[in-house]
């Protein structure tokens, strides 16, 4: 699976606890992040991550495209919900995007909890088929 990883400044060391904590899951799935983010898991832990532009530079634009071309399988983007973000317009669509293309979207921590576990339980296999569904959307 693909699986994209995002956090909000004051939300990264929860990132970071949480990939640490779930990594025997994640280091078997291909990991994409947004610049600061994925700087920040390879120096906590020995994650391989692709790494997309900075979040308000264009990184999240980059995983929709990502979604958009049925190449992202799920994403864990922890939200800041009480500070302003200056590329809010890039987080909307980013998310608008996994709802238009049924992908797995946790934005905060007890939902990626949830998430991961399923992920491990085979319970997002059906993304296996996400090639057929390009041409469903
Ligand atoms: P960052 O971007 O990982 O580069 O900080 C995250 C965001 O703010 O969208």
């Amino acid at each position: 699976m693909n699986i994209a990883l995002i956090a909000h400044d004051k939300k990264k060391p929860e990132m970071i606890n949480f990939t640490t904590a779930y990594s025997a899951i994640l280091k078997k799935h291909q990991l994409f992040a947004t610049g600061t983010t994925g700087q920040k898991i390879q120096e906590a832990s020995e994650l391989p991550i692709i790494r997309f532009q900075s979040g308000p530079l264009g990184g999240d634009q980059q995983i929709g495209a990502r979604i958009a071309n049925e190449e992202m399988d799920m994403v864990i983007f922890f939200r800041d919900p009480l500070t302003a973000q200056p590329h809010e317009p890039d987080i909307t669509a980013l998310l608008r995007l996994c709802d238009v293309h049924q992908i797995p979207v946790a934005t905060n921590l007890a939902g990626a909890e949830i998430m991961i576990r399923a992920l491990e339980r085979g319970e997002i296999n059906w993304r296996n088929n996400a090639d057929e569904m390009k041409d469903q959307v």
